[in-house]
């Protein structure tokens, strides 16, 4: 039987991250917060994925040890736990490259070439090397990531859908080919998120210089968010805006209740309230959420090696069940022990 689970065992969500280091609220709102939730509900599984980042970024590895810890630490202060999830790093678990080099045997050029980020990011990243193996085959490592812990469940956005596509296309094939279910077709798990846009109304990211990051001193988010552009329509104090050319009113969407949301409408177009006073309630909510993830994250700061420990259990936690899918996977092969 190809899945891992027994009928009462809950189900399994893979997920898992590149090492950027520190995260911003982008980040917490579009996955972490996420994440928090499904651990409650589901086995899961979060990696630091180690190996995708040398796809794009194999020149450039001296920042990973640090990277490494600095996110995980910002995944623990905001409440993902070691205890129900397991947390853990790709590169520590080598299956994942054994079921990847193996799942490369049956899997079709074309396949890999026609997902949509391949050309995509080839453009976006220019002046990046890009036409390697490694790149064209990320999204059949990630392919292994999934399947070799017989994940039922992988949350995704919307341009995650295509390689959850192209795993469950590889398990098929897979399994036509060695006439057994060996290998467990995922599903995507669309779940509602928060999108919260960068202060300029772009995506929030380190590089557009438009993000707060979970561990910023409550002065420097203020400071960013006071300082936040506003429809450009109101140039004076008694000109009306409009809040839907605002980036400030997508942060009330996430941040506001709705009587708040009202009072900043109906003053914003009426020009009864200033921009000064509409930042007023983002700002203070904004750092009461950020306030305690702060503390715990000083906590991790002061002690890596805890970080570390929490990174190795889990670690050898996911090398278990990988190893059990390889096994499988050996066998179904042909390829014996010795
Ligand atoms: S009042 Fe609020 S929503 Fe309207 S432009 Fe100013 S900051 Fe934006």
């Amino acid at each position: 039987m190809a899945e891992h689970s027994q009928p009462n065992q809950p189900k399994r969500v893979l997920s898992g991250m590149r090492p950027t280091g520190k995260l911003h609220l982008g980040h917490y709102h579009g996955a972490l917060k996420n994440w928090r939730s499904l651990q409650d509900g589901y086995e899961c599984f979060y990696f630091v994925a180690d190996w995708h980042a040398l796809t794009t970024d194999y020149g450039d590895t001296e920042i990973f040890a640090n990277h490494v810890v600095d996110m995980v630490i910002d995944w623990l202060a905001t409440g993902i736990d070691p205890g129900k999830a397991s947390i853990f790093l790709q590169s520590a678990v080598p299956e994942h490259a054994e079921l990847h080099l193996l799942l490369s045997m049956t899997t079709p050029l074309s396949w890999l070439e026609r997902v949509p980020s391949y050309k995509e990011q080839q453009t976006r990243l220019e002046g990046k090397s890009l036409d390697t193996y490694g790149f064209l085959g990320y999204p059949l490592l990630q392919a292994a990531d999934i399947l070799i812990y017989a994940a039922e469940f992988v949350p995704v956005g919307g341009d995650q859908a295509a390689h959850v596509e192209l795993t469950r296309e590889v398990a098929r094939r897979f399994n036509h080919l060695h006439r057994a279910p060996v290998l467990a077709e995922p599903a995507a798990l669309h779940t509602q998120v928060a999108k919260l846009p960068g202060l300029d109304g772009q995506k929030m990211s380190k590089s557009y210089n438009n993000a707060i990051a979970l561990r910023e001193a409550p002065e420097s988010v203020a400071k960013k968010i006071r300082t936040m552009p506003t429809d450009p329509a109101r140039v004076r104090r008694t000109d009306p805006g409009d809040p839907a050319k605002c980036p400030v009113w997508q942060f009330h969407q996430v941040y506001s209740d709705a009587n708040t949301r009202d009072w900043v409408r109906e003053g914003c177009v009426s020009a009864g309230i200033g921009c000064v006073d509409c930042k007023k309630p983002v700002i203070e909510a904004v750092l009461a959420e950020l306030a305690p993830i702060r503390e715990t994250a000083r906590h991790y700061e002061n002690n890596p090696d805890e970080v570390r420990d929490i990174i190795r259990q889990g670690s050898e936690k996911a090398r278990q069940a990988a190893s059990a899918t390889m096994d499988r996977v050996r066998d179904a092969m042909g390829l014996s022990r010795w």
